[in-house]
């Protein structure tokens, strides 16, 4: 090794310093958890700028999710020093291939100004095709077939449909599928899987718009699609550096055409790859990982690798039952204050995740963390966006950011009231559709005084839309269009398209809740706020491809664009582990979208059958796999629960769920850890902390508290025998107090 790596060398075990620093142009890393597959991946991208002198602009890094993106722009960022991250082309597979088609759609006949449809747009087109149909067709199952149909990309060797006999079914899909493409094209929208569709469609006839990228770079490999296998070899060309790093215990995309074989699918298209396997443990404590790995082993498929610890035993995963949900959530929040108190503010909020296998479980969870007034960040399928309240502002920006949204301006046309009811939007759709025409232009030329043929709308009404809706409308457009900074910056448009729509009153008028409601519109700007003034610095070069010759990029671009890109692309509301006044907050998340993650503690609520593997999946190993990723996120503290019976009336038992029943007993502690002064030392080694000196942390705090309350049961069988206990267990219950008492008593 020599300095020109700069100081990442010291980092590395032998076999990764080998990954990174390999001539080989592609390489690939297999292994498991915690081995420092990412740590690699990112050193071999610092390695090729800092020693093969590979400019950032020419890398390109993509991996899965967003907080995962910049989670690693960060680690880049401060290997290379000088801001030099933001040059490098890097985000997921979704939001580089927006990148591209915004600055070189043209060429393949995109529209300026293109949209994102969401989940819930997809959703709702295919419905209302769906309802036209005379086949009885599912909704979610049409939108399955839709996506599995893009997502194969040219890996596809069974693309024909209709398998034998069932063709009158794949014909009124095929119909579907044209109907629907054809709605997202009226209103110049692209989904999800298009953006990857068309930008590989992009790279196949503009080869020179990726001519720059020297290296490509991708994480989490596992869970790549086939269009996504195309992307890699388009982005890396016949340059063929390619780095991919995966494991396969960690797929868990299956439902979204991940494809294994794109693993071995590379090697054979690579031949010369050279495979580097990663073999210890860096993230857990060696207990934390045996039972991970006794989950993961009875997957008796799989591709076995070696996987050992480098860290001490540390505290034994806890295995807890509890009565309901609303025990279990109350029993996680007793056990993070015991916790804090116990390790004297070493363990903060911010090293504390819950990791849900479906974002419907957070219900409970929230509750309780808000009852205790303790900070909390939600990730991953949670829907802020969706939100009734905020959708409908995000639609008046996207009716503005581009009026060919048909499915916005349909949402909103009568949000607030203007006296344009359900059969009139249908009558209008349907008219802008016959006509070929966007719906806005059809209101348009309606409201100049061109009638259009059949539709019949009051006087009243007419003069609602053309006075406030297309006022609206255009005024924004107009002072977005106008140049003026002071007019057209988000905070300035959002804060004048309240007013105009007198929003908070429609909020009040219509919503017993308005003012939760309200705050959330409130929490909508102040995050487009946040993001025009990071779009300052960074997004704006974020966004730039770099000069290419011979290629003109389109870069009309106002940030609106940009944020409403943002706000699709984002599964989540991001933020950081601090909120605004950097007070530190646990992280309750998706397991799907903690993948890649870790955090000193670590609670896996809702072990249950039904919940994990979870009714709705017919693939076990998948599910088994889920339940491994959650639990390799854990480095020091892993508490796994379950409710034993549904909420409510609590009469329905509920079966621990079979990847954990077989586990042997010994492996777990089955209450809380006692958290004395030896465990948590052993925590602070593993983490590489201080822990404050022994009077602090004891001070006036009794040792036995929260998980020693017999409210909660520790054989999994009591509670049956004894069902008068739980009446107690309410939250101002008397047995409450005894941690109450220590968390004032100093
Ligand atoms: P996952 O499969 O969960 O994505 P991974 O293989 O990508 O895991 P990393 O996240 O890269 O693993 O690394 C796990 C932890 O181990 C990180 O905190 C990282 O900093 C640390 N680590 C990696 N390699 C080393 C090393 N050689 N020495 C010390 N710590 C390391
Ligand atoms: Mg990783």
């Amino acid at each position: 090794a020599n300095s020109a790596g700069g100081g990442i060398f010291a980092s590395l075990n032998k076999a990764q310093r080998r990954a990174v620093t390999s001539e080989a142009s592609t390489v690939a890393i297999l292994a498991g958890p915690g081995s420092g597959k990412t740590h690699t991946l990112t050193s071999r991208a610092v390695w090729l700028i800092n020693h093969v002198g590979i400019p950032p602009s020419d890398v390109l890094v993509a991996t899965f999710t967003v907080k995962a993106a910049n989670e690693m722009r960060l680690r880049i960022g401060k290997a290379l020093g000088g801001g030099l991250e933001k040059k490098i082309v890097l985000g997921t597979f979704h939001s580089i291939a927006r990148r591209y088609l915004a600055a070189y759609g043209q060429r393949i006949g995109l529209r300026q100004n293109f949209g994102i449809a969401d989940d819930s747009d997809s959703r709702g087109i295919i419905t209302r095709i769906c309802k036209r149909q005379p086949a009885a067709l599912e909704p979610a199952m049409v939108r399955g077939w839709i996506s599995k149909r893009k997502a194969r990309g040219t890996s596809d060797d069974t693309t024909k449909p209709g398998r034998g006999g069932r063709n009158v079914e794949s014909k009124a899909l095929e119909e579907c599928y044209q109907e629907y493409q054809a709605q997202l094209d009226r209103s110049n929208l692209l989904d999800y899987d298009d953006l990857l569709v068309r930008c590989v469609e992009l790279l196949r006839k503009f080869p020179s718009c990726v001519s720059n990228i020297q290296a490509v770079l991708i994480d989490e490999y596992q869970d790549t699609n086939g269009i996504q296998y195309d992307l890699t070899t388009l982005f890396a060309q016949e340059k063929r550096r390619i780095t991919i790093v995966g494991d396969p215990d960690q797929s868990i995309y299956g439902w979204r055409s991940a494809e294994i074989r794109n693993l071995h699918r590379l090697l054979r298209d690579y031949p010369g790859t050279d495979e580097v396997s990663l073999e210890e443990n860096y993230r857990s404590s060696s207990s934390i990982l045996d039972v991970s790995l006794k989950v993961i082993q009875q997957d008796t498929d799989r591709y076995k690798k070696a996987l050992l610890p480098v860290h001490d035993r540390g505290t034994r995963p806890v295995l807890r039952h509890l009565r309901t949900s609303t025990d279990e959530a109350d029993w996680i929040v007793s056990e993070v204050k015991r916790l804090q108190l116990m390790s004297g503010g070493m363990v903060e909020l911010s090293d504390i995740a819950i990791l849900l296998r479906s974002a419907s479980l957070s219900r409970h969870i929230e509750s309780a963390l808000g009852r205790q007034g303790m900070a909390y960040r939600m990730v991953g399928g949670f829907k802020f966006y969706e939100r009734a309240e905020v959708k409908t502002i995000l639609d008046y920006l996207r009716i503005i950011h581009h009026p060919d949204n048909n499915d916005a301006l349909a949402r909103i046309i009568n949000v607030p009231k203007r006296g344009v009811g359900d059969a009139t939007i249908k009558s209008l759709l349907e008219e802008a559709e016959r006509n070929s025409m966007s719906l806005w232009k059809l209101l348009v030329k309606h409201c100049r005084g061109e009638r259009w043929a059949k539709t019949t709308i009051r006087k009243q009404t007419e003069q609602k839309i053309s006075g406030e809706l297309i006022r609206l409308v255009e005024g924004a457009r107009n002072r977005i269009a106008s140049d003026d900074a002071a007019q057209s910056d988000l905070a300035t448009i959002i804060d004048k398209l309240l007013k105009d729509l007198k929003f908070e009153d429609y909020l009040k008028d219509s919503y017993p809740e308005h003012e939760t409601r309200w705050a959330n519109v409130q929490e909508f700007k102040a995050m487009a706020v946040e993001f025009a003034g990071s779009a300052d610095s960074q997004a704006v070069e974020d966004e730039q491809l770099p000069e290419i010759e011979g290629i003109e990029q389109n870069t009309d671009k106002h940030i609106l664009g940009r944020f409403l890109a943002n706000v699709s692309l984002a599964s989540d509301k991001q933020k950081d582990d601090k909120d605004g006044d950097g007070k530190p907050m646990i992280t309750v998340s998706t397991i799907h979208s903690a993948k890649g993650l870790e955090w000193p503690v670590v609670f896996v609520p809702a072990v249950y059958k039904g919940s994990i593997p979870h009714v709705r999946s017919d693939d076990d190993a998948e599910e088994r796999r889920l339940l491994y990723v959650a639990m390799t996120r854990a480095e020091a503290l892993l508490y796994l629960s379950r409710p034993m019976f549904t909420s409510g009336g609590g009469s329905d038992a509920l079966q621990l769920s079979p990847f954990v029943a077989d586990i042997p007993a010994q492996n777990f502690l089955h209450k809380g850890p006692s958290l004395d002064r030896e465990v948590m030392l052993k925590v602070a080694k593993l983490l590489r902390r201080d822990l404050p000196p022994d009077q602090d942390i004891y001070k006036g705090i009794p040792l036995l508290t929260g998980l020693e309350d017999d409210r909660f049961p520790i054989d999994p069988n009591e509670p049956k025998a004894d069902n008068t206990r739980w009446a107690h267990s309410s939250h101002q219950g008397q047995k409450r107090p005894r941690l109450q008492q220590a968390s004032s008593a100093e």
